[in-house]
């Protein structure tokens, strides 16, 4: 039997197709409920997307423990032999709703555990690093990625023209134009946390950490050219992959690893190992086994589950806190922020946001608020059974001690430290020789793609501080304008 179409209030209408006129033509009546119900409807369909990582797509799955790491955390999610449901969402940076997905940028690599000690939000790229080190600059730097106000176009002079001045993004931009720049699918690319976070176990024992989540599909990326094929063949290619897999029973899997520094190494190691510029060498601290992530449920609704869904690094769980990344510090504020003006300052009892565990905040009301707030009275302390704060944790070191002046100062490099380092160390070590031509090949194409000088000058000088051969063939191929390498 043919179900019956309602209009929201779940009462049958008349006609899918025909508004309520007088005679045959118009006047249409303003008693025609349903149609004025459908056109005000259409017209609030979407929220605001998101200034970066408009563009994305994701799924639910498990993250399983698979190694013993209870000497680092004592976070619930990662105990020997835990399974935990999640949800990831995997995006581009700069590109909007409707960009292609093979552009060249990096890839969001959000993930939310629902965990026993509600959510837990790691929320990094497909990079271990970033382009820059200080939230101040993190605004200026999207916009020099986005669009011109005159024009409203994208424009290489204006990203050149951001990156040359911010030496710090020597070794992202490495990276970007190299061949993670375009994965080949999302399935294909690492997730990094980025940042170094803080674990604490069950001891009260600190330990600092970087994430290496290592896709168990392989690494593969596509060409320039493929990219630019597929960008204007099939804009949604990396949607539809993960969309497929998933849907045809291949779930996608990565396996979680940790970098662990004893928290006693941070002050002389030879990097700042809170600076999201750099990484830590594997030789220095190796990667130890953590668990798997499976993801094979997609959404039943991509904008319920996917559009709506609000990842912010301020979800830490006991055992898991922040360090003194700055770039980590402004993000705490940043998404949650945003997320409260493009979502509503409900948006954490959304379905991809909802915690898996109960939830007794003293927060109350709001636009489209529907979970009671389980606090017998609204405020606290109250004699009437409402929840009170686990105090057994009150007094616990919050995290790391610190001290000194308040200023506004310039990075303080390490002695192994500085901006063109370890972007040199991975031309030079790990890229091979067609890597090498296909970066040469990239940065050319793309400084040919409208940058002009003073800018140019600058970004030929900034590849010869990352790596002198390889600035001189990027100057030559630029300057004898070549086309860019097919
Ligand atoms: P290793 O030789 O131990 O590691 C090099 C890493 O480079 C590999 O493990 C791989 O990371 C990654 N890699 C391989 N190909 C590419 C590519 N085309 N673009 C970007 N990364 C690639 O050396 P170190 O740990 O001493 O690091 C040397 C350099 O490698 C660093 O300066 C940094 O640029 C880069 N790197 C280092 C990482 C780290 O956390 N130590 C992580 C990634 C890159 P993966 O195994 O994660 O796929």
């Amino acid at each position: 039997m043919t179900e019956h179409t309602t209009n929201n209030a779940g009462i049958p209408v008349e006609s899918d197709e025909h508004s309520l006129t007088v005679g045959s033509d118009g006047p249409i009546l303003l008693q025609d409920h349903y149609l004025i119900e459908k056109m005000a409807q259409f017209n609030r369909e979407r929220v605001p997307e998101r200034v970066v990582h408009a563009k994305g797509g994701g799924a639910y799955g498990t993250f399983e423990v698979t190694n013993d790491v209870s000497q680092f955390t004592k976070a619930d999610l990662f105990q020997p032999g835990k399974r935990t449901g999640m949800l990831a969402r995997f995006s581009t940076v700069a590109g909007e709703q409707g960009s292609p997905d093979t552009w060249r940028d990096p890839r969001g690599f959000a993930l939310k555990f629902y965990t026993e000690h509600g959510n837990y939000d790691l929320v990094g790229n497909n990079t271990p690093i970033f382009f820059v080190r200080d939230p101040i600059k993190f605004q200026d730097f999207i916009r020099s990625q986005k669009r011109r106000p005159d024009s409203g176009l994208r424009d290489n002079d204006m990203q050149w023209d951001f990156w040359t001045l911010s030496p710090e993004s020597a070794h992202m931009v490495t990276w970007l134009m190299g061949d993670r720049g375009v994965p080949r699918t999302w399935r294909h690319m690492n997730g990094y946390g980025s940042h170094t976070y803080l674990w604490v176990n069950g001891g009260g024992e600190k330990f600092w950490v970087k994430y290496h989540i290592k896709t168990d599909q392989g690494i593969d990326f596509l060409t320039q050219t493929e990219a630019d094929d597929l960008a204007g063949a099939d804009g949604d290619y990396h949607r539809r992959d993960l969309y497929e897999a998933i849907r045809l029973g291949e779930a996608p899997s990565w396996t979680m690893h940790v970098q662990v520094m004893p928290f006693a190494d941070a002050p002389d190691y030879r990097f700042n190992p809170f600076d999201l510029t750099k990484v830590w060498p594997h030789g220095d601290y190796p990667l130890i086994e953590v668990g798997r992530m499976t993801l094979d449920r997609n959404p039943e609704d991509f904008f319920i589950h996917i559009e709506q869904a609000a990842f912010e690094p301020a979800n830490l769980v006991p055992g898991i806190g922040p360090s003194p990344d700055k770039m980590l510090l402004g993000r705490l504020h940043s998404y949650p922020d945003t997320h409260r003006y493009r979502i509503g300052p409900n948006y954490a009892q959304l379905p991809p946001n909802r915690p898996q565990v109960p939830v007794r905040s003293y927060a109350k009301d709001g636009p489209m608020r529907y979970e009671p707030s389980h606090t017998a009275r609204p405020y606290a302390p109250n004699s009437y059974g409402g929840p009170a704060a686990d105090t057994a944790r009150f007094g616990e070191p919050a995290g790391w001690a610190t001290e000194g002046e308040m200023v506004r100062e310039a990075y303080k490099p390490r002695r192994d430290d500085d901006d063109w380092g370890q972007a040199g160390t991975m031309v030079r070590q790990v890229l091979d020789d067609a890597a090498r031509e296909r970066l040469v090949g990239n940065v050319s194409g793309h400084l040919l793609g409208g940058v002009s000088r003073p800018v140019l000058d600058r970004a030929l000088q900034y590849w010869r501080n990352i790596d002198k051969d390889l600035g001189d063939r990027i100057a030559t191929t630029v300057e004898e304008g070549a086309e860019r390498p097919r």
